[in-house]
């Protein structure tokens, strides 16, 4: 059950409700046989990064979209309150830009952890979609979402991450190294 007049929340999945940054970073490691932290990961994308090019095709299309790493992963710390949280003050759209073919796997993992939501949309253009469902803030971590997401004039919760902060600064995006700070955003936003 819903609150009438609740807003609508936009939330991504991988690194903001499961916890993809540490899963890759065990993944990489028990590969390399290295000690990585998760400041590895300092662009989006793992082709710029020279240390993680030359595992991308390995991580991305073998490893990342099976049922062993995927249910490997554990939630993001404070995840699951949070979007408890969220779905009891209002209307909770899971948005995320993975592939349509690990749909399984992803609703495997949400029914697992007892995700609560409304509505689960596999597109890479969030701005558009976001707009189209009325959301009114949105949590994330890509830094080319949180800037489309903000240009469109919907505000972000940006979750901290190495390869995010270059991003430059916008009245529209607020960073966040926690949930517990994510949701002290979400309560300042009616
Ligand atoms: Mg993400």
């Amino acid at each position: 059950m819903h609150v009438t007049g609740g807003l609508v929340y936009g939330v991504d999945i991988d690194s903001v409700i499961i916890d993809l940054t540490e899963g890759m970073c065990r993944a990489l490691n028990g590969r390399l046989c290295t000690n990585y932290d998760t400041e590895i990961f300092t662009t989006w994308g793992w082709e710029e990064n020279p240390i993680l090019a030359p595992h991308a095709f390995w991580f991305w299309e073998t490893v990342f979209g099976t049922r062993e790493f995927q249910l490997e992963c554990e939630p993001v710390r404070g995840a699951l309150q949070a979007v408890r949280a969220l779905y009891l003050k209002g209307k909770v759209v899971l948005i995320t830009a993975r592939k349509q073919q690990h749909q399984g796997v992803t609703l495997e993992w949400l029914m697992r952890h007892n995700i609560p939501y409304d509505s689960l949309y596999f597109s890479h253009d969030k701005a558009n979609l976001a707009l189209d469902l009325g959301v009114d803030l949105f949590f994330d971590d890509a830094p080319h979402q949180a800037r489309s997401l903000s240009s469109a004039g919907i505000p972000v919760v940006l979750f901290d991450y190495a390869y995010n902060r270059g991003l430059p600064p916008h009245s529209l995006i607020t960073r966040v190294t926690s949930w517990e700070q994510a949701m002290r955003e979400a309560e300042n936003v009616s």
